[in-house]
């Protein structure tokens, strides 16, 4: 005969917000997730993959939940046991001899004290404007685990994670390499949800972008934008460009591109926070025009 026990063990929850952590190896990134907001499935903010809610334990809760399942479990089988000996022996302790086995009741097992999981860092919390659930990430972000979807608040919230990074890294020119180059990813992602076609685009090259959206939406991606707005954007590209393929030295495809900069050729690309700030801007013109 088999009897299934339940034991019920409660996380701990910080504001109501529970670790999740996503099950795609190749993410396994921390977010959390508003208990009233929790869902059967649900999306990694990162790489947008569903997945069950049992999947989605974030290690450090499953540990702690592992550890106090067999201190219960310990508790309960030394209980019963006692009671089951005690039931058949009549309720004395020490040692008892009887015509089959001795037996030693043991003092009851003392349950351990597990510490529940330390709280990681996140950086934002999100309200979706969709579906309203609420939920926290650690940097760049996708997409609403709930309702997977993105939006120009997700864009918003991403820009203001970058602004924070730089104002804290101690080397500016290295924090700003990379924010140039997360600038470029994010508008990379949200061109990619739109892709429905079989076709690969690379959109981290402007003009493949600028190709796509004519020919599958009929947008002109830079209607709209002035000439100066235009070469920031452009800049901006190039330079991360070169950055990840060529050490951020100007060459001469680059200046092909960006005659403007004719001048700064074989040198090191500079990187300035304002032609950031404007680059971020004016994305955020163009993501309104295809979100
Ligand atoms: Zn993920
Ligand atoms: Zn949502």
């Amino acid at each position: 005969m088999s009897k299934t026990l339940t034991f019920k063990i409660s996380i701990p929850t910080q504001d109501g917000f529970f670790g999740r952590e996503c099950n795609n190896p190749d993410c396994k990134r921390y977010f959390k997730i508003h208990q009233n907001s929790l869902k059967d499935e649900m999306y990694c903010p990162y790489c947008s993959l569903l997945f069950n809610k049992n999947e989605l334990w974030a290690q450090d809760d499953l540990k702690y939940a592992q550890e106090n399942l067999e201190e219960e479990a310990k508790t309960y089988v030394s209980n019963e046991f006692s009671k089951m000996l005690s039931e058949t022996f009549g309720k004395q302790s020490g040692s008892s001899k009887n015509s089959s086995f001795s037996y030693k009741i043991g003092s009851p097992y003392r349950k351990k004290y597990i510490s529940p999981p330390t709280e990681k860092e996140v950086d934002s919390e999100i309200e979706c404007s969709e579906c309203k659930a609420k939920f926290q990430v650690y940097g760049i972000f996708g997409y609403c685990p709930l309702c997977k979807c993105d939006n120009i608040i997700i864009y918003d919230t991403n820009i203001s994670i970058i602004f924070t990074e730089i104002e804290n890294a101690s080397d500016k020119n290295r924090s700003l390499r990379y924010v140039y180059n997360d600038l470029v990813s994010t508008f990379e992602d949200f061109c990619k949800k739109r892709n429905r076609s079989r076709k690969k685009y690379n959109f981290q090259n402007l003009k493949s972008a600028e190709n796509f959206f004519k020919d599958e939406f009929g947008i002109s991606l830079f209607n709209g934008l002035d000439n100066d707005e235009i070469l920031t954007i452009k800049k901006l590209f190039q330079k991360r460009h070169i950055y990840q393929h060529n050490k951020g030295v100007i060459d001469q495809k680059y200046i092909d591109i960006i005659p403007e900069d004719g001048s700064l050729l074989n040198q090191i690309a500079p990187l300035e926070i304002e032609e950031f700030k404007g680059a971020t801007h004016i994305i955020r013109k163009i993501l309104l025009k295809i979100i």
